[in-house]
């Protein structure tokens, strides 16, 4: 038997995904996996892949799923070529239908499948405000705010978000992976709220 465990958070920008997913590697012993992350690492890079997505990253667009499923292919490659089982957690992927399908193939082939699916809740006014805070935060701090923590592109995030991701909930709602999880509190109280759910799915 295997222990794979593959959590997929879905929520829009700045709902707290990337807070919470690291929490819960953490503390569960799995690989978080951030797209955003990854793709953000190749603009600073300077790759050829980052000066391509740069401009898409800064304007609050979807970056093409073709790129995206050759990074998450070669991630999840490497991981099992590091450990038997596969415990991940995906943090900003998959953001169009087209990835969830590509997802649910791949792992298919791997004789394995998504384990659970969060949403977090949070209203539109709260993740604006909340982007804005963390790029002033960062620049606070002295470090260099994200390229699209700022009130215009985070509403263009929020328009992609609701065009390209919102079908992925209704996919993973046919499936019935998905639980909701209202994301406004502090973090404790939503990672409360989180375990509390994987640990008892409805
Ligand atoms: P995030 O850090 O998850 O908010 O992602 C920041 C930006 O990276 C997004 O606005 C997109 O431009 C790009 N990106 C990250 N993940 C994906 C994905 N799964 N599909 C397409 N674009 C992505």
């Amino acid at each position: 038997m295997n222990h794979n465990q593959i959590i997929v958070f879905l929520g829009p920008p700045g709902a707290g995904k990337g807070t919470q997913a690291q929490r819960l590697a953490t503390e569960q012993k799995l690989t978080k996996i951030s797209t955003g992350d990854i793709l953000r690492d190749h603009v600073q890079r300077q790759t050829e892949l980052g000066q391509q997505v740069a401009p898409l990253l800064t304007a609050g667009q979807l970056v093409p799923d073709k790129i995206l499923l050759a990074i998450v292919r070669e991630y999840i490659r490497e991981q099992q070529a590091k450990t038997s089982d596969l415990r991940l957690i995906f943090d900003g992927f998959p953001r169009t239908v087209a990835q969830a399908e590509a997802l649910d193939e791949i792992l298919t082939e791997l004789g394995t499948a998504v384990s659970a699916v969060p949403l977090l809740e949070v209203s539109d006014e709260l993740l604006i405000e909340r982007i804005v805070e963390r790029g002033r935060q960062a620049v606070a701090a002295g470090e260099k705010a994200r390229s699209d923590d700022n009130a215009e592109t985070a509403r263009r995030r929020l328009t992609v978000y609701q065009n390209e991701t919102a079908p992925v909930i209704k996919y993973y709602q046919t499936k019935s992976a998905l639980c909701t999880i209202d994301g406004v509190g502090t973090p404790d109280e939503v990672y409360e709220r989180l375990l509390a759910h994987l640990q008892h799915p409805a």
